[in-house]
This record gives structure tokens, C-alpha cells and sequence, in this order.
């Protein structure tokens, strides 16, 4: 492969559009057209891009993904150490945000290679600020786990998340995902689908969950925005006192429990262990 023609070697994480072509940055084009070698997920996709753009390209191009980056990395990582100016750009938005990249760029500050980045749209970013709900502390948690175990883990995470939480989700499985969410949530909890984003049909909902139950055929790419809780009035263990009190009067256990999570947002399963932990003290 050919080498960097001065200087040290550098890997660039490019970003690049989410469906709006104009969305290209200067800077990109820039860096891709000075590259040796580009590590692209999907090479296709990649001259595509640079065909539309009409980009002239000297470096090699290769192909990159996740099921390769394990065997890439460390090659890219060398001709980077040699001296090479090399690329990552993934098929849209930026590198390692649900796209191949992390282990080139662990592989890279391992052995001290030079790593930056030209960033640009991020679908998470981009639904995040458009969703009207805070910005100032949120969670990314990537794509819905299909599994319905794993799903229903997830959403359970969320009762008392006080961040705003970005989830990825295809259209098909959107309906599905809404629903397991309002059980887990109720209905009152303030989402919002931002779908085609930066594209001709970009659009944004802003919903409660009850209100989403009976959303029907949202096609496209989708990013889920969930509000976070209301602040904790306490922590879990504030609450033992009263769970026992409930329970000498007469609850189950676990129904009081329940009962002081939801209205105090605490975790049920916290303030049960804290009550099991309390009662064991004794
Ligand atoms: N690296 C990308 C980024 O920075 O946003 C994310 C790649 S991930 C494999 C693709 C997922 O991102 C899609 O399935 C969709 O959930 C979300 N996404 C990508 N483009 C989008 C868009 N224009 N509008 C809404 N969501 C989008």
C-alpha cells in the first residue's frame, strides 16, 4: 500500500450523510481525496457517495465492517504506523455509532497511531435535540434488542432514568417496541420518533406513550427519543420505613414495594433488595 508522501500517518473517522447529500462537510471531501487508503463499510455505497460528490479518489479502497474489523484493524493500525493517511467512513453518520470502528481505533491508541475525526450527522444527535425533551444529560442505548426478554429489560432500566434515552429501531418492529414500552412505562411518558431525518420526508412526533399505542405503518429510518422520569424525590433506601409499615398493615410485600417505585420513581427491585438487606440486619 502506498504510504503518506510526508508527514505522520493519521486515521480519520469521516462521517457522512444520514440521507441529505448536502450534508457532505468540505472538510471530508477533503481528507478522503488526500487518503492513501479508505476503509469503507460498504465500498458500493462508499463510490457512490463519491461519484455524487465527484470526489477524486487516489488511495485504496477496501471494505470494512463489523464481521471484518477484528482482522483489519491491526493492518490498518500498521500502514498508519509507516506513515499512510487512512480513512474510516461508515455507510451513514458517524463511525462506531452503531457502525464498524471501535476496534480500529482502541487498535490505534494502543500502539500510539495518531486518531481524529471530521464529524458531521448523527442520527441520535440530530432526534435528541429536535425531540424538544432535555439535552443537558442523556443515554444512547443503540438499537432495541430484539429479543423480547432483552427489550423488556431495557424498557425496565428506563422507569427510573432521569436522562433522556436515544434508542435506534427499524419501522417493523417500531409498533412492537411501543407497546412493550407503554406496559413497562404507562402511558402518561412523553416520546418522540423522528424519522427520515435530514431526507425530503423528515418527520417528528412527539407523543406520549398512550397516544403512540395506536400509531399504525411508520416507515423508514427511525430514531426513538424517551423522556426521562421526573428527579427522584429519594433513593431507594428512604423508602424501607415505609414499605415495612405498608406490610404490618397488611400489604404483600411486594405490592408496597411497587406501589412507593412508582410513585416515588425508585427502582422496585432496589428498594425490595434494601428491605430484604434492612430485615437481615436485624
Ligand atoms: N452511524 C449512524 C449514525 O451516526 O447515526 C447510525 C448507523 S445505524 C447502523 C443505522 C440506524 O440509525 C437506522 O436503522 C436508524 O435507526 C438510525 N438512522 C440512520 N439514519 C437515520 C435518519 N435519517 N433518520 C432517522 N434515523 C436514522
Amino acid at each position: 500500500m502506498p504510504k503518506g508522501d510526508k508527514g505522520e500517518g493519521i486515521l480519520t473517522l469521516v462521517a457522512s450523510p444520514i440521507g441529505n447529500d448536502l450534508d457532505f462537510s468540505p472538510r471530508a471531501r477533503s481528507v478522503i481525496e488526500g487518503a492513501d487508503l479508505i476503509a469503507a463499510e460498504d465500498t458500493r455505497r462508499f463510490l457512490a457517495l463519491c461519484s455524487r460528490e465527484k470526489m477524486s479518489v487516489k488511495g485504496k479502497i477496501f471494505s470494512y465492517y463489523d464481521q471484518v474489523e477484528k482482522g483489519k484493524a491491526a493492518k490498518i493500525v500498521d500502514e498508519v504506523l509507516s506513515g499512510a493517511k487512512a480513512v474510516l467512513i461508515s455507510d451513514a453518520g458517524m463511525p462506531v455509532i452503531n457502525d464498524p470502528g471501535y476496534v480500529v481505533v482502541n487498535e490505534a491508541i494502543k500502539r500510539g497511531a495518531k486518531v481524529t475525526c471530521v464529524p458531521g450527522p448523527c442520527a441520535a444527535v440530530t432526534a435528541l435535540i429536535l425531540s424538544g425533551f432535555r439535552a443537558d444529560k442523556f443515554c444512547f442505548e443503540g438499537f432495541v434488542p430484539r429479543k423480547e426478554g432483552e427489550r423488556k429489560r431495557e424498557f425496565e432500566k428506563l422507569r427510573s432514568e432521569e436522562r433522556t434515552a436515544i434508542f435506534y429501531e427499524s419501522a417493523k418492529r417500531l409498533e412492537g417496541s411501543l407497546k412493550g414500552m407503554e406496559e413497562i412505562l404507562g402511558p402518561n411518558r412523553r416520546i418522540c420518533i423522528a424519522r427520515e431525518l435530514t431526507k425530503e420526508h423528515e418527520e417528528v412526533l412527539r407523543l406520549t406513550l398512550g397516544q403512540a399505542a395506536g400509531l399504525k405503518g411508520i416507515m423508514g429510518e427511525i430514531a426513538l427519543v424517551v423522556e426521562g422520569c421526573p428527579p427522584r424525590k429519594g433513593e431507594a433506601a428512604d423508602f424501607v420505613e415505609e414499605a415495612e409499615r405498608m406490610a404490618r398493615e397488611g400489604a404483600r410485600l411486594k405490592d408496597a414495594v411497587k406501589e412507593i417505585a412508582k410513585r416515588e420513581g425508585v427502582s422496585a427491585h432496589e428498594l425490595y433488595e434494601k428491605v430484604q438487606e434492612s430485615r437481615r440486619g436485624k
